[in-house]
Formats: structure tokens, sequence, C-alpha cells
């Protein structure tokens, strides 16, 4: 752990009260920047009975705008706005409780990141690798049981806590490297201090701080600082949707709407087509967005603008304060629509070059193009959102590879999912997906062929977009078919000291594992310096014969990738791809070396994925 920051952090908020009155406690978000674009901000304050209280601004940069009381008497809501000309300071505040008693708030004004504004987001430059904390490495055991959190490590049971944590990640973050990702995605890192099953992390009851058994927000910093080092970015995990039902807001909610359905359970319809259904009924919109995913999960009134502000500050304070790349939203269309827009706005415009994927579970391509930011909706609606997961093609990438081929399976699954690209906005933006924690690992998904599982990873980081995968693919790690969760999000092996198998140092991989990691890690690694993939044009040939074959280019780099679905090598002839070989002769098999001429029809093995450099 890292003193100083600790220090720090312990600092950001001093608040001493000089009589036994009512004080306040604590203050969100715990401190600010001076020189952000918006000169706003709003204090939620909380401490027993200071919402009839008043509050003044001792400095001359911090003007206090509104105050807001809360239903609760335990909250206030301050709006505050920040002189442009300010200097990082620590603002005095002086409240004053009813009976006249004073205290004073310090609150901390720092300055920001160099070039923090035009930080880069993630783009089809990167490679994403989506880690589950708890499920990765155990760095600190000494974080595994902490007192003041309910649950306590068990590593023998799927839904318990495993130990990992930040410091585990930080301590192989070269691992990730080598395998040629250069994003991190973590499920998400808050507090969850639920009596059960909180390691997935998604029920959240402190949104400014780090569960203690992930480590600590100078633990975040330090592992953001790490990766930067590498080139690679952090990928924050964001719940606007929902909290925890042990967050301290269920004991005590600051206005009476705080949460949605009156604060009790009542479950969502999950008909996410609701939003633009033309025929929808407002009941259904309404069950839709305002009902619960599980009881554990109350569901946030994001119509409340105090709640609406309060979590997107929360988001750009981690921005700000862990130096994210990228932020991937959770459950993405059971959010409040207006407050989706407002927050890609605010965020934007604080970060123009900002990334934000939202997670759209749909299966149709004009269901998850309706959210893409510059999108023109029947309705006039745009949310904002530069980036989409692509869903469609995650299930077309398992069919086109388990398939065989015939007019209208195999490889046509990829063909028709890609021409329905003229839907979106930015196809580039959009992220592709071997897998992710929520479903059927890749292996066990085309029935642990590793031919099918070659082809697919091939495919995947060749075509338009995004690539992501989850940890523990590039070793065909498999939970079995029925996507089980807690199984499926099982430790890497590596990661607890006595591990038999180590993959982060290759001890005791099988053959098969050995070469998956290979393969990964080869493919990627190139995948990392092809521009041509990063930012060229696509163009395919509709899939003929079982063969498959398309195009990456930009004014350096032409790659041709040749996919042969059928059981039985074919001598590829490159005639009916004059456009896209451009009037190259040659080619370079990326992964092997190997070098061809175009006119001596290049071996394409059964059940294979080539991947060319032409020239
Ligand atoms: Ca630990």
């Amino acid at each position: 752990m890292n003193l100083k920051a600790t220090a720090l952090f312990g600092l950001l908020v001093s608040i001493s009260s000089q009589t036994a009155g009512a004080a306040v406690d604590r203050v969100d978000p715990p401190n600010w920047w001076v020189g952000m674009s918006d000169p706003s901000l709003q204090l939620m304050m909380y401490g027993n009975d200071i919402g009839s209280g008043s509050l003044v601004s001792k400095s001359g940069d911090v003007t206090i705008s509104q105050v807001t009381r809360g239903d609760s008497p335990n909250y206030l809501f301050v709006d505050l706005t920040i002189d442009a000309s300010a200097d990082p300071q620590t603002v005095e505040f002086l409240y004053t409780a009813p009976d006249g008693a004073t205290s004073e708030v310090s609150y901390l004004l720092q300055a920001r990141r160099e070039n923090s504004s035009d930080r880069q987001g993630f783009s089809a430059r990167d490679a994403v690798y989506l880690i589950m904390p708890d499920r990765f490495a155990n760095g600190d055991t000494s974080n595994d049981t902490v007192d003041h959190l309910h649950e306590s490590a068990d590593g023998q049971h799927p839904y318990g806590r495993h130990g990992g944590d930040l410091a585990g990640i930080t301590k192989n973050l070269d691992y990730f490297t080598q395998l040629g990702m250069t994003q991190l995605w973590m499920t998400p890192v808050l507090e969850n201090n639920q009596k059960d099953s909180s390691y997935h992390g998604y029920a959240a009851t402190d949104l400014y701080r780090v569960d203690a058994r992930l480590g600590s927000n100078a633990d975040y910093v330090e592992l953001s600082r790490g990766a930067r080092k590498r080139g690679i970015g952090i990928i924050h995990d964001f719940v606007p949707n929902h909290i925890g039902s042990e967050h301290p807001w269920m004991y005590d909610l600051p206005t009476n709407d705080w949460i949605n359905r009156d604060a009790e359970f009542s479950p969502t319809n999950h008909r996410r087509e609701a939003h633009q259904d033309p025929y929808a009924s407002d009941f259904d919109k309404e069950e839709m967005i305002t009902g619960w995913f599980v009881p554990t999960m109350p569901d946030l009134n994001q119509q409340n603008p105090l709640l609406a502000t309060y979590l997107i500050q929360n988001i750009i304070w981690w921005i700000e304060t862990a130096d994210l790349s990228g932020v991937r939203v959770d459950t993405w269309p059971y959010n409040d629509r207006t407050f989706l827009s407002a927050f890609t706005g605010r965020v934007l415009a604080e970060y123009p070059n900002m990334s934000i994927v939202g997670e759209e579970w749909s299966m149709n391509p004009a269901t998850i193009s309706y959210w893409q930011k510059g999108k023109q909706n029947h309705d006039g609606y745009d949310s904002g959102a530069p980036q989409l997961m692509d869903f469609p093609l995650q299930q077309a990438i398992r069919e086109a590879v388990n398939e065989e081929e015939r007019w209208d399976k195999g490889l046509v699954k990829l063909y028709q999912v890609l021409a329905d690209d003229f839907l979106y906005p930015d196809p580039m933006g959009l992220m592709l997906i071997a897998d992710n924690h929520d479903m059927t690992r890749l292996y066990p998904g085309v029935d642990e062929n590793f031919d099918r599982y070659k082809m697919a990873m091939t495919f995947l980081a060749t075509t338009r977009g995004i690539p992501q995968m989850l940890y523990g693919t590039e070793l065909l790690m498999n939970a079995g078919p029925n996507g089980d969760h807690g199984r499926l999000r099982a430790d890497f092996p590596g990661g607890w000291s006595g591990d038999r198998i180590d993959a982060f140092k290759g001890k005791g991989l099988s053959d098969d594992v050995a070469a998956a990691q290979d393969f990964i890690s080869k493919l990627f690694t190139w995948r990392r310096d092809a521009t041509a993939i990063h930012n060229g044009e696509l163009l395919h040939f509709a899939p003929r014969d079982g063969i498959y074959v398309y195009f990456r280019f930009n004014e350096e780099q032409r790659v041709m990738v040749v996919m042969n679905n059928e059981p039985n090598t074919v001598h590829l002839d490159s005639s009916r791809y004059a456009q896209g070989l451009a009037g190259t002769t040659r080619a370079r098999n990326v992964l092997t070396g190997d070098r061809y001429k175009l006119a001596d029809r290049i071996r394409i093995p059964a059940k294979t994925a080539q991947v060319f450099e032409l020239d």
C-alpha cells in the first residue's frame, strides 16, 4: 500500500466540530478540482439533523448558489460555483446548526492532472481484457477478510469472496502486455458490503470507496498508474441504475423518491425494446425503467435531479481520481433516458475523447444502434454513447464456427451481422465480445473445439471494432455449457499462492492450454501494431463454398483474412478478390511468417482463419 497516497485520501475532507451540536459527518464527492469545464458542483452533506442548518463559504472563489434540503433531516445538498480562475485550495465552510452551534467543514479543491481533459479513450486500436477482481489474483492476503465488512473470504464457495484484489492485478500487469491487451475492464471495484454473494461488485454500498477486500482507493490509483506506464488504460464499470440493498441510503433515504417503486422491490419486465417500440405502452416503458433487477439491487430514480447529479459527479470523480480511459455502463437501457443523455453529455463536455460503452444486451442491431451517439432516431432521441457492446456479433461468431456451411448457416452469419452496420453512426465504436462474465465462456461455447476457438478469436481480432475477452479465455477456461455465474467466474490459475498451475509463468499448463495462450498472445501482439485493423476500411466478400474473405486496409497496411469453415483444405483462387488485393501480389502469414505468391493459390487448411499482410 502507498502510505503517502493513503494519507492524502484521509485528508480530503476534514470536518471539525467546535460544539456538540449537529455537524456534517460526510461530504460527497469527497474532493473536487479547479479548472473543470463546468464550474458547478453539488455537494451532498450528511450528518445527524444537519438539514435545517445553514452554510457559508469563506472562500471568495467558491459561491454557494443554492442549498436544498432532503426529505430526511440528515442531508443537505449544496450547489456551488467555482470561479474559473480559482487556485487549488482548501475551502472552509462555516456550518451553523439550528441551535446556533457552529462547525467548520474543510473541502479540498485540487489541481487536475496534466492534460486531463484531453485524455484518450479506448478505440479499435485497443484490445480489452475483462477481469473480475475477486477472481483474478490475490496480491494481499491480509485483506481477504475485513472486520467492518459482512462477508468473509470463502474460496471454496462459487458465490463467495475468494480474496482476489487490486494488488494482485497490479502485480501481474506485465502479463496483459504479453497477451497484447491494451485496456483492462474490471467489474466494479466499489464497496459491496452485502450480506452474501457480494463478490461480483454490482451492488454498491459506497460509491466513493473501493471495497476494502479489493484494496483502497489509493491501490486503485496505483494500479491505474502502473497500467498507464505500460500503455494500458483502465475502464471503470459504472452502475448508475442500482445500488446494493445494504447501501446506507436504504436506511435513511435522502428524499422519498430516491428509489424507484417507493423503495420496495418490484421487478423490471426486461422488455428493453420498449424504448424504441412505436407502439409501446406507458405501462411497459415505466416498468422496464423503474422496475428492479433483483430485490438486493434497489433501482435508483434518476429523474430526481439531486440523484442524477450525484451519479454524474461520481463518475467524473473516478475518471479524474483514477485517471481512467473509459467507462463501461452496466444495464444501459434500464436507466432513465434523460439521465443517460445528461450523463454522456456532461462527461464528454469534460473529456471530449473519453470512451463510454453501453451494455445493451440485444440481438437486434437496430435496437443497439438506437443508442449510439449521433444516430438519427425516429423519436429524435440521442443517448450520446460513443460505444456499445456488439451482442449480435458475439452470437454470430459462435454460430458461424459451430455450424456446417449452408446458404443460411455458418460464416454467412458474420457477413449478415456486418451488413447491418449501415444502422450505426460509428461501427468502429462497437465492442466485440468473445465472452464475458455473464455468459457461457467461449471454449465450451464452441464445443471445446480448438479449431473453432482459434477461428472465432482470429475473427474477433481482425474485423471492425474493439475486441474484448474475458480473463482465462486465453487458457480455454471452461465452466461447462450452462454459464453458471459462480463457476464461470472461476479463479485464474496462478493467482493464489499454492496454485498447482501458474498461467502467469506458464507452469503446469496442458499442451492445449499452452498453445491457446501462445496463440492469443501472438495474435493480439500483432494486432497491437496493425494500423489497418485499428482504423482501416473493411471490405468483405459474401461467403461462398465455406470460404469467407475480407480485407482491412489503410494507406500504410493491407490485410487479408481468409476463413475456411469446411472440413477440408482449400487452395485460394484469388481472382475473385481483386478489389481487395488492389494489385498486391505477395502475402505473409502474420502468425507463422510464411510467405506466398498470391498467384500460387495459397493453401488454407480446414477449419482455420488465416491472416495475411499483403504487398
Ligand atoms: Ca486479498
